[in-house]
């Protein structure tokens, strides 16, 4: 069921230390890679279909190519801040093979005609920043960074930049904000397509993953690559399960699987031979789905947009039987309400109304009716008026609790003795 594409040497001893590394095979791609001009990556990258594995999905190879042809001063930054509730895979690259990313930093650096890459990693990461930074001067060491790596006349640098702690620092504009050393705010966004800008220089901003699935087709070919998952999103990717799971952990898996069957197979069955209420299946950012849905849920890009979800991070959140779901609720918009960047009103001022609703509905017994018809009001407010995606992805997620919960929602409320 499982595939090692990018988990290939997470369970080598001392996989982090570059002897070890290269002895299974890292920095193996860099022959073909010096072989070849940066076109023909970008050309293999997009017949790869890969797309963006931090929860988005934009395809890889397209965004490479909005760099301009004319353009001499390039730059690779790399989002490690990875803050997503219910999402904890890329730390496990940070950790077990930190040789792969920067692997894949040369491969897709040189591809966009890059001579400098950054790093940003989330700053609760201390450890994985600890040990990324140590992987970093062994390359420079082994010649793997620097002047004329190998021989090959393509020069790079690479510096990690550790964040402040703020979710919203991994909505790439915001990170960028972060690294020129202003507030971490989103940028209004472009009408046309067009790369990302540090410093005004063009600029590409890929997730850890997604990087480090760059030299496995270089290597091997996007043929191989393809030869995985569906038509429409081919290749893998390495899915979390957490919560109320029996096995929980990142699995790395072809595109397109059952995702009962994960749960069952994988994951070993809801905890405690619980019966499964529901499954937030890409981080919190996505709407949730009932066990209803979770049986016809399939693990690609357009089948969990077809069923009104998203694929986002993969990192699935398994809820059991005995959850109330107006806590889930609670526990989640005290998250985003904490981490809204307070740039725009809707954003700002509607999280911390529904947090407050909830809150009152939950731990001051106080609420009726009207309060349900107040946060859908807020959460249409919310969608579509925003800087960033934030906004209308906490709408999603709470309408789609109360949706689908609704009940829940009613009986909290029925208990309710002051009633606003
Ligand atoms: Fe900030 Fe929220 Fe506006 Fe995004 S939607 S820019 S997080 S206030």
């Amino acid at each position: 069921m499982t595939v090692n594409i990018v988990s290939k040497n997470f369970k080598i001893e001392n996989s982090h230390k570059i002897d070890i590394a290269i002895k299974n095979g890292r920095y193996k791609s860099l022959e073909t890679l010096f072989s070849k001009n940066s076109d023909d990556i970008i050309s293999e990258v997009e017949k790869s279909g890969l797309r963006g594995k931090g929860g988005g999905g934009a395809p890889a190879g397209p965004k490479w190519r909005l760099i301009p042809q004319d353009s001499n001063e390039n730059y690779l930054v790399i989002n490690a801040d990875e803050s997503e509730p219910g999402t904890f895979k890329d730390r496990q690259i940070l950790e077990f093979d930190p040789h792969l990313l920067i692997e894949g930093i040369i491969c897709s650096a040189y591809a966009i005609r890059a001579n400098h890459s950054y790093i940003y990693i989330r700053g609760e990461y201390k450890f994985w920043a600890k040990r990324m930074n140590e992987a970093i001067e062994e390359a420079y060491a082994k010649g793997y960074l620097g002047k004329n790596i190998k021989e090959s006349g393509f020069d790079l640098e690479l510096v990690l930049h550790r964040g402040a702690g703020a979710y919203i620092c991994g909505e790439k504009t915001a990170l960028l904000e972060s690294m020129e050393g202003k507030r971490g705010h989103p940028r209004l966004k472009p009408h046309q397509k067009e790369c990302d800008w540090f410093y005004g220089k063009p600029t590409i901003v890929n997730n850890v993953e997604t990087i480090s699935t760059v030299p496995f087709i270089i290597e091997n070919g996007y043929e191989v690559y393809t030869k995985m998952g569906t038509d429409k999103s081919p290749g893998c990717m390495l899915f979390g399960m957490s919560g109320n799971i029996t096995n929980p952990g990142v699995y790395e898996l072809p595109f397109g699987m059952k995702m009962t069957d994960v749960i069952e197979k994988l994951g070993g069955g809801i905890k405690n031979g619980k019966k499964l209420k529901a499954v937030i299946p890409g981080g919190v950012s996505c709407p949730i789905l009932t066990a209803n849905e979770v049986e016809n849920a399939v693990l690609d890009y357009e089948s969990m947009r077809g069923i009104g979800s998203a694929l986002g991070t993969g990192g699935m959140i398994i809820i059991d039987e005995d959850a109330n779901m107006v806590e889930v609720a609670k526990n989640i918009i005290e998250f985003y309400h904490h981490e809204s960047c307070g740039q725009c009103t809707p954003c700002r001022q509607g999280t911390g109304w529904i947090d407050g609703i909830l809150n009152n509905m939950l731990n001051s017994n106080c609420g009726d009716a009207n309060d349900i018809d107040a946060i859908n009001d807020i959460c249409d407010i919310m969608n579509g008026k925003t800087v960033c995606v934030f906004a209308p992805a906490v709408s999603d997620i709470i309408s789609s609790l109360i949706n689908k919960f609704r009940s829940e929602f009613d009986e909290v409320l029925r208990g309710c003795e002051c009633k606003i």
